[in-house]
C-alpha cells in the first residue's frame, strides 16, 4: 500500500478539527509518522499543505496557522461544478471566453474552464448562472488579479516618486513595467498618469 504524504496530512487535520493548527506542529507529525511508515523523509510538507488550503480543504486563519472546519470543507465541494455542468455551460456560451470573446478556433492550443462569477470565497454557488467560461490566460489573470493589482499600484507609486525626485532610471524601470500592464489590459481600473 502506497502511503501519500497529502493523505498524511489530511488525517491529521481530520483528526483535529476546528482547531487553529500551527505549521511546526503538523509538519513534527507527518514527518514522524510518514518516517515510520514508509522509511523515507517527509518531502515538502509545507507545499502540500499549502495546496490544501488552495484547493479549500483547510482554511488559512493566518500565516503558517491553518484549520480544518468540516462543514466549510463539505461546503466547498458542493460548490465545485460537475462536469455536467461545465458541459452545459460551456455549450451554453458556445466555448467562448467571456473576458476576451476568444473561442477555441482563434486558441486551438488552450485549455478553456469554466469559472465562478462570484467566487466560491465569496458564496458564490455551482449554479448554471454563476459559470462562465475563461480561457486560461483569462483565468491566470483573474485569479492572479488581487496580486497584479497591488503590483501595480506599488510601481505606480514608485513612478510617482522616482519622478518627484528626479531618478531617471528608476522612472524608466517603472515605465518599462507599466507599459506591459497596460498593453495587456491588466488592472485597467487602476489609474497610471504618465
Ligand atoms: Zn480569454
Amino acid at each position: 500500500m502506497k502511503i501519500s504524504q497529502v493523505d498524511l496530512i489530511k488525517q491529521y487535520f481530520v483528526e483535529n478539527p476546528n482547531r487553529d493548527i500551527a505549521h511546526p506542529e503538523i509538519v513534527d507529525w507527518v514527518t514522524f509518522e510518514y518516517e515510520k511508515l514508509t522509511g523515507e523523509k517527509f518531502r515538502d510538507p509545507d507545499r502540500s499543505i499549502r495546496k490544501l488550503a488552495q484547493e479549500g480543504f483547510l482554511i488559512k486563519v493566518s500565516k503558517g496557522i491553518y484549520r480544518y472546519e468540516p462543514d466549510a470543507a463539505h461546503k466547498r465541494n458542493l460548490e465545485d461544478f460537475t462536469p455536467s455542468q461545465k458541459k452545459a455551460i460551456f455549450e451554453r456560451d458556445g466555448y467562448e471566453c467571456a473576458r476576451c470573446g476568444k473561442t477555441k478556433k482563434d486558441y486551438p492550443s488552450t485549455e478553456f474552464h469554466i469559472d465562478h462569477l462570484v467566487p466560491k470565497d465569496d458564496g458564490g454557488k455551482a449554479i448554471l448562472e454563476n459559470g462562465q467560461v475563461l480561457c486560461s490566460r483569462c483565468n491566470f489573470i483573474k485569479k492572479n488579479t488581487k496580486q497584479t493589482a497591488t503590483g501595480k499600484k506599488m510601481f505606480v507609486n514608485l513612478y510617482e516618486y522616482a519622478k518627484k525626485e528626479g531618478n531617471e532610471e528608476v522612472k524608466q524601470f517603472c515605465e518599462d513595467l507599466l507599459n506591459v500592464f497596460e498593453k495587456h489590459d491588466i488592472n485597467g481600473h487602476i489609474e497610471w498618469k504618465k
